[in-house]
């Protein structure tokens, strides 16, 4: 019997056309039952439905957008086999993110994916996506995972690379959970428990802010803003291992006005190949003396929304430094 797959459309470049009335730039305008005329094969494949549930660019996305989404897949849940999220490839990884923290325990396939070029374009790279993901939706891996470019990557672990190719993403740290050439080739493992019950944790704060260090960061700006009531807490981009500078104040009286203030520092890496070893150099040891967090071998977009996540828990201190620290849902390594 062919599966059930439901299609939840965002919005995004899949579904954009050249809008007359801002100068041919592109504009989310195509719906869900669109899809289903121009790329006519995801009818073959399985019971395909579709629901729009917001039409933006992925620009536009903000934590409330993730929360919304997520209550429309729960009140569907049930009702089908799997799922594909349609998406822009802008915010993508964040989203995928934040689903995959806010779904522990979930038992079907959750399918993000998009279009580098709009799929009514000729040439377009819409089509074969869609039906990647609809093939995946109906295959499994279980868990929010992300599809483009002929590539199956977990989603918490992708990483947007390119603006232009049709290899818009990689996972730096984890070796694609499938491939698909002639062949569909997968690589995951399939679990065994697929009638655990999902846990639904939609909460997010949004009061989180990254940092970029860069030589010469200005430690007033630092400082000026862990003490801002709309900051409660930190992810610093710091230099290959997680190093920061010791030689001035500029960074670490940061660090440490953020451990007085009960405010998390993460300390993410700026190279995307790699993990964050804290204890490595004088440099990162400081920064891990005075409370940091290790963001380990985390995107750095799952770092923020995982800083996100923690504290709408209502997580502090070491409570969120242990959660920080533990694999939720296959993010970390180390
Ligand atoms: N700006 C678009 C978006 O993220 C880009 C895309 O979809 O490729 O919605």
């Amino acid at each position: 019997m062919k599966k059930k797959i439901l299609i939840l459309q965002t919005g995004g470049t899949i579904g954009m056309m050249a809008s007359q009335n801002s100068q041919g730039a592109l504009k989310p305008m195509l719906k869900g039952q669109d899809f289903l005329k121009i790329v006519p094969e995801l009818s073959k494949m399985a019971k395909v439905s579709t629901l729009l549930i917001d039409n933006i660019d992925s620009a536009n996305v903000t934590p409330r957008h993730w929360i919304k989404w997520l209550g429309e897949l729960k009140k569907k849940y049930k009702d089908f086999d799997g799922f594909v999220v349609t998406h822009g490839t802008d915010s993508m990884v964040y989203t995928c993110s934040a689903f995959s923290f806010a779904l522990e325990n979930i038992s079907k396939p959750i399918v993000f994916t998009g279009s580098q070029r709009p799929l009514g374009l000729i040439r377009s790279d819409g089509p074969m996506n869609l039906i990647n993901s609809v093939e995946t939706a109906i295959r499994g891996p279980l868990g929010v995972t992300l599809c483009f470019g002929n590539k199956l990557l977990r989603g918490v672990r992708a990483t947007k690379l390119s603006a232009t190719d049709y290899v818009a993403f990689e996972s730096f740290n984890e070796a694609p959970l499938a491939t698909m050439g002639v062949d569909y080739e997968s690589h995951w493992v399939d679990e065994k428990n697929k009638s655990r019950q999902p846990q639904w944790k939609s909460v997010f704060n949004e009061k989180v802010f990254c940092f970029k260090i860069f030589p010469g960061i200005s430690g007033e700006i630092l400082l000026s803003t862990i003490r801002a009531k709309s900051c409660e807490g930190i992810v610093l981009e710091a230099y290959g291992s997680g190093n920061v500078p010791n030689l001035d104040s500029s960074v670490l009286a940061m660090i440490k006005e953020a451990r007085k203030l009960s405010k998390p520092v993460v300390i993410a890496s700026q190279c995307p190949h790699g993990r964050v070893s804290l204890e490595k150099y004088e440099c990162g040891i400081e920064a891990l003396n005075n409370g940091a967090i290790s963001g380990g071998d985390m995107t750095r977009e799952a770092c923020v929304v995982k800083l996100m996540h923690g504290l709408g828990r209502g997580l502090r201190d070491r409570n969120l430094k242990q959660y920080f620290l533990k694999n939720i849902c296959q993010e970390r390594s180390y």
